[in-house]
């Protein structure tokens, strides 16, 4: 069993609560190690090595700061074979889409490269007479991230490159499921010359997460999970008075116009709807199409697409996806289906019954589509967070726009079509956060910023891109005027002894 503990201090240390959960190796469904959960104390050890730390790590100029993100996105580049397998064997995902997460979070390290330029701020020259007035961005301080299973080296990225460049010492409590990778990451960035202490991990669970809500010297958390793991940080944090921003779960619907190409649709579904097994926050778990011609068209596109889907372990190079996360995961997946059946949807994919040869106590689960499936349906309120597509019919353009704006998550939508019109009236009105229009999973890039809309955000600014600087640094805002100085004392004509 692999021993799995904190890195603390620029060092992997072992955990000392007594308390442990297990890594598993999804496809195998076996324990492969275990991973220490944090108590208060561990918490605290961080937290005093980040104090000791942050000061001088802010204080070293931002051109330095840069340099050990260069060096660190070369480390990434040099050490992908090794990351990808450690992520895949406690995630499950194909080792590609594996690549896939760590090359999303080592694009925003490259963005924070360009923090001297970033963190340039405001200045007025002459406010009023003799006055001038300029804001600079100073680092919170400590910043703590909370992260969930299904990115584990993406997410943490997405947190601790803008917070550590701003100056910020940062403390990552990754998701206790697949903790490896994070610990690698953490290692790397010490071997790309970051100090000891400015960036650590505290693994845990619950008790770890409480620990960091309630701590006074924690300026800033980041989250990023379920919604009601989200509202309860936001909602904890903002009562020791930090600023936070939660992400959550979501419910993207693509809406197909009679006029879209089918065959890219029906392409984009499967990719965005099957990929890393559903568990995507950005996955599309719900088709529109409008009109009843375009759904018939649709569905007899995407069953025999959807029957020929590849599931495998992730040393299968050929599988298109892997087994879904944990036991607890792939039971409620199914339930979820069960329940689909039992409201009437339509399961014109039935994967229910999937056996993976070889690796029957792996966590797989069998590729499933619904048709039919109407908004008072679970299966359409709830995140399945599975390899489960369900079909809405919608009657028209109206009605299609309608089912995202009325839902609770507002992550990402897209939609199909040809239309110009259409797509620019639906990007205007769907009260969503990120925006497809011909593409599936409109998942922004480094340079610009992540963030859903209603309840799958709580908080305002968004994760990497310039939100990004702006929530890991306080703005500060100095009115200056200077008494009159010496070029009033100055003599243009010839001195003279007085
Ligand atoms: P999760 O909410 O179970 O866990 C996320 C983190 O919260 C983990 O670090 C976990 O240890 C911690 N946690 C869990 N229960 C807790 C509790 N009761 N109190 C305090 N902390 C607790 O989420 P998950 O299953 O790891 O991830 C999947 C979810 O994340 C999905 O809902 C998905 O949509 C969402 N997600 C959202 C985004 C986004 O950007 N909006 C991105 C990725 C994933």
């Amino acid at each position: 069993m692999n021993d799995i503990g904190h890195f603390i201090g620029g060092a992997r240390v072992a955990g000392m609560s007594g308390r442990h959960a297990d890594v598993f190796n999804p496809a195998t469904g076996q324990a492969t190690g275990r991973v220490a959960l944090a108590s208060a104390a561990e918490l605290q050890r961080a937290v005093d090595g980040a104090l000791a730390a942050q000061p001088k790590w802010a204080a070293t100029n931002p051109q330095r700061r840069a340099r050990v993100f260069m060096r660190f996105v070369a480390l990434l580049n040099q050490h992908m074979t090794e990351l990808t397998e450690l992520l895949s064997s406690e995630h499950g995902k194909t080792v590609e889409d594996s690549k896939g997460d760590i090359v999303r979070g080592l694009e925003v390290a490259e963005f924070v490269c360009g923090i001297p330029h970033l963190m340039k701020s405001e200045f007025t020259e002459g406010a009023g007479p003799g006055i001038d007035m300029y804001s600079i961005r100073q680092a919170v301080g400590i910043g703590a991230g909370i992260t969930p299973f299904n990115f584990p080296a993406m997410i943490p990225m997405w947190m601790f490159a803008p917070a550590i460049a701003c100056g910020n010492a940062f403390i990552l409590k990754p998701s206790e499921r697949d903790p490896s990778v994070p610990l690698r990451l953490a290692e790397l960035m010490m071997e790309a010359g970051l100090p000891a202490g400015v960036l650590q991990v505290v693994n845990g669970d619950k008790e770890a997460v409480d620990g960091i809500l309630g701590h006074p010297d924690i300026g800033a958390v980041s989250f990023v999970g379920s919604t009601p793991i989200a509202s309860y940080v936001y909602s904890e944090a903002a009562k020791t008075g930090k600023r936070a921003q939660c992400f959550g779960g979501a419910k993207n619907h693509m809406i197909i116009l009679p006029d879209a190409d089918l065959d890219m649709a029906a392409d984009a579904l499967i990719g965005a709807g099957y990929g890393s097994a559903g568990e995507r926050c950005m996955a599309i778990s719900v088709a529109v199409p409008v009109g009843e011609a375009t759904a018939d068209a649709l569905i007899e596109k995407l069953v025999p697409k959807v029957e020929a889907l590849k599931i495998g372990p992730y040393t299968d190079e050929t599988a298109d996806y892997g087994p879904v996360v944990t036991k607890a995961a792939k039971e409620k997946i199914l339930s979820l289906v069960e329940k689909g059946v039992a409201e009437g949807a339509e399961l014109v994919v039935d994967g229910r019954n999937f056996r993976m040869q070889g690796y029957e106590d792996g966590f797989f689960v069998g590729s499933c589509l619904f048709d039919r499936v109407t908004p008072d349906m679970e299966i359409y309120r709830q995140e399945i967070f599975g390899p489960v597509l369900s079909v809405v019919r919608a009657k028209d353009y109206e009605e299609a726009l309608s089912l995202p704006t009325q839902h609770e998550y507002g992550n990402g939508v897209a939609i199909y079509t040809r239309d110009g019109d259409a797509a620019r009236d639906f990007a205007s009105r769907v009260p969503i956060g990120m925006i497809g229009v011909n593409v599936p999973i409109p998942t922004p890039l480094a340079y610009h910023s992540f963030g859903g809309w209603k309840r799958s955000v709580f908080g305002d600014l968004n994760q990497h891109g310039p939100d990004a600087i702006k929530f890991w640094t306080r703005t500060k805002t100095v009115t200056s005027r200077w008494p009159s100085g010496i070029k009033q004392g100055a003599e243009f004509s010839m001195p003279v002894m007085r």
